[in-house]
């Protein structure tokens, strides 16, 4: 969730200063909130199931508005699912209501388009959800996803593209396919056995690499059975 404005006189929308929220819906059309450990309840409750949320796994890279650059994460974080071209939340609907308004996570309690304490509490107090808080006591499901966080991790992905970059190093080059290859047959193969609902793979393994890819501005094209890395600067 951003600020719209960076004098914290309201949102864009609204022409005269504010004092309290007139459900303009601008603030949730930003990528949504990250979850926060006071929102274990909505998952522990029933209110906001798996498949409706996404991780973004420690070590991928993030825009840091305070130094301009992009990132590594130190943790993982939680969101909410959000429209792929608009970044709409999921849970914004046409009239810009959120349909889950009485259960709204916690950063969504907090923020005011016009007073940006409450919110930047928040973001400083360095207390997000993370998986092992939800699924972390499922043995055998959570081994599963620490071994595919090491297999897949974001920082062993940034060191190889960097010699690919930098040598053109076809060795390098091969094992990010493998890396890729390998996120991609694991989770064709957990739905296809019906051990894992389809709707929940963004949660359990972060979006795929396939998708990822592109912090480190490549893109995985097919060239017969076999992936390929294609640079997208
Ligand atoms: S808090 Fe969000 S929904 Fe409310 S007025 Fe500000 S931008 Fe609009
Ligand atoms: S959960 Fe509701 S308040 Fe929060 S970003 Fe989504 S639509 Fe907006």
């Amino acid at each position: 969730m951003e600020f719209l404005t960076g004098d914290n006189e309201g949102c864009s929308g609204c022409s005269a200063p504010q004092t309290s929220c007139n459900n303009c819906g601008a603030c949730c059309t930003g990528g949504g909130p990250v979850l926060r450990t006071q929102d274990e309840r909505l998952i522990k409750t029933g209110k906001l199931d798996l498949s409706q949320l996404y991780t973004q796994r420690a070590g991928e890279l993030m825009f840091n508005k305070e130094t301009m650059k992009m990132e590594p994460l130190v943790t993982d974080q939680i969101k909410i699912k959000v429209e792929a071209e608009s970044l709409r939340c999921r849970f914004l609907d046409n009239e810009n209501k959120c349909t889950v308004y009485s259960q709204r996570p916690f950063e969504c309690r907090s923020f005011k388009c016009w007073d940006s304490r409450e919110i930047e509490q928040v973001y400083s107090s360095d207390d997000p959800l993370c998986r092992k808080d939800i699924i972390g006591g499922i043995e055998g499901l959570w081994d599963l996803v620490l071994d595919h966080h090491q297999r897949c991790s974001y920082e062993t992905l940034g060191e190889l593209i960097r010699e690919v970059d930098n040598n053109r190093d076809q060795d390098a080059m091969d094992k990010v396919c493998e890396m890729i290859a390998y996120d991609r047959s694991l989770r064709a193969s957990l739905t296809e056995s019906g051990k894992v609902n389809e709707a929940t793979l963004d949660f359990l393994f972060g979006r795929p690499l396939t998708t990822t890819i592109v912090m480190f501005n490549y893109k995985v094209e097919k060239d017969g059975d076999t992936d390929k890395l294609v640079s997208v600067k």
